[in-house]
């Protein structure tokens, strides 16, 4: 029986100079057996996933599946792409028609009703806003469209004086939220309130588009949503598995910091200060802004949490870590029971006991 191994190291989504956040090292095992081979050793899955690449929710989202019957497989993928276009057009807040967009422009005028989807991720952002003691806040949107780093970069333009940091400021805070549980409405108490839910909505469609593919006969996958992820089922033997090999990208370098060995239903998150940014006399200015100063946070410059049951909240806590810094932001995910790897603003990399399990291999250092 003849073997072999290729190692596919894909790269995607690219923004910026290097804007891929955690990249997908998959390993495929394409063991050169007979068919009736392969079948004997794992009855349950085709040889070859069904893998899909498309640019939604701001990034690029690769979706891996494997499966019985192909047919199928191919079904399930294409409808769980629907569903995340569909979260796109509630989410998207550069579209004026978007849900959100509409809430935006409406909320400060009357209470507004919202879909579940909408509610599910407000009220999740709102959640974690008062865990986190505002390290993490949805009403970030007037510093967001202030600080615009990608227009400004493009531009050239130095970075926003601190009279108009301090001007958005005053609309930012998820106390000026007002949410009716029963009614499912949104009403913001001042003027000028903005919501942005990039820190978390890609983690909550993540979890929609897993339903789907699991209800549609899926049994073992892999989604990538660039900076939030999850495993589906046991990887089949026949392409390396049960484990899933994941790579965590160098913030400051080419290659990978580390490799994680994972489960299936795991969620992996990433939040790094070189997906959004741009540079003016030598000094980098992303996209991950400190509610409490306005200005983006200095306290990490990659951070990767594993585990949890949620991805809304798995892909929050990352955006939060961030913003806390170290050594805070890892103590504090860990004491919500996930596991935690956090490169400081010196390159120092930390790591929470629990993640040395899931390391196959870590650059302990990297350039700051
Ligand atoms: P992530 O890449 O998941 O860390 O999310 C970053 C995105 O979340 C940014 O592009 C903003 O849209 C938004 N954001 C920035 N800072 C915060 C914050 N402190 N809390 C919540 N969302 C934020
Ligand atoms: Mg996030």
């Amino acid at each position: 029986m003849e073997g072999r191994e290729d190692l596919e190291r894909e790269t995607l989504g690219r923004r910026n100079r290097r804007d891929t956040l955690i990249v997908t090292v998959v390993f495929l095992a394409l063991v050169g057996t007979a068919f009736l081979g392969v079948k004997l050793i794992n009855p349950g899955y085709s040889r070859e996933p069904y893998q899909r690449t498309m640019f939604v929710l701001e990034d690029y989202v690769t979706i891996t599946a494997y499966g019985k019957d192909q047919a199928r497989v191919e079904g399930a993928v294409d409808e769980a792409f629907r569903e995340l276009q569909r979260l796109d057009n509630v989410f998207d807040r550069y579209d004026p028609e978007s849900e959100l967009s509409r809430l935006n422009d409406a909320a400060a005028r009357e209470a507004v009703p919202v879909s579940e989807d909408l509610w599910k991720v407000i009220a999740t952002g709102v959640e974690i806003y008062r865990e986190s003691e505002g390290a993490f806040d949805i009403t970030v949107g007037p510093l967001v469209d202030l600080w615009d780093v990608l227009g400004r970069g493009a531009r050239g333009e130095p970075p926003p004086g601190d009279a108009e940091v301090a001007a958005a400021l005053k609309l930012v805070g998820s106390d000026k939220l007002e949410l009716d549980e029963a009614a499912h409405t949104v009403r913001f108490l001042q003027p000028g309130v903005v919501i942005d839910v990039g820190g978390l909505a890609k983690g909550y469609a993540l979890d929609r588009a897993a339903e789907i593919l699991q209800s549609r006969g899926v049994r073992s996958g892999y989604i990538s949503m660039i900076s939030t992820d999850l495993t589906l089922g046991e990887k089949p033997g026949s392409a390396g598995g049960p484990l899933w090999r994941i790579g965590i990208l160098d913030p400051r370098g080419e290659d990978y910091l580390a490799t994680l060995l994972l489960p299936g239903e795991t969620y992996v998150s990433t939040s790094g200060d070189y997906q959004r940014f741009f540079e003016y006399q030598g000094v980098r200015y992303h996209h991950i802004l400190d509610p409490r100063t306005g200005y983006p946070a200095r306290g990490a410059v990659s951070v990767t949490v594993v585990g949890g049951d949620d991805g809304a909240r798995s892909d929050a806590f990352s955006t939060a870590v961030f913003v806390m810094g170290y050594p805070q932001g890892l103590e504090w995910v860990k004491s919500r029971g996930l596991e935690c790897l956090l490169v400081d603003a010196s390159g120092e990399v930390h790591y929470t006991e629990g993640m040395r399990a899931l390391l196959e291999g870590i650059k302990e250092t990297t350039t700051p």
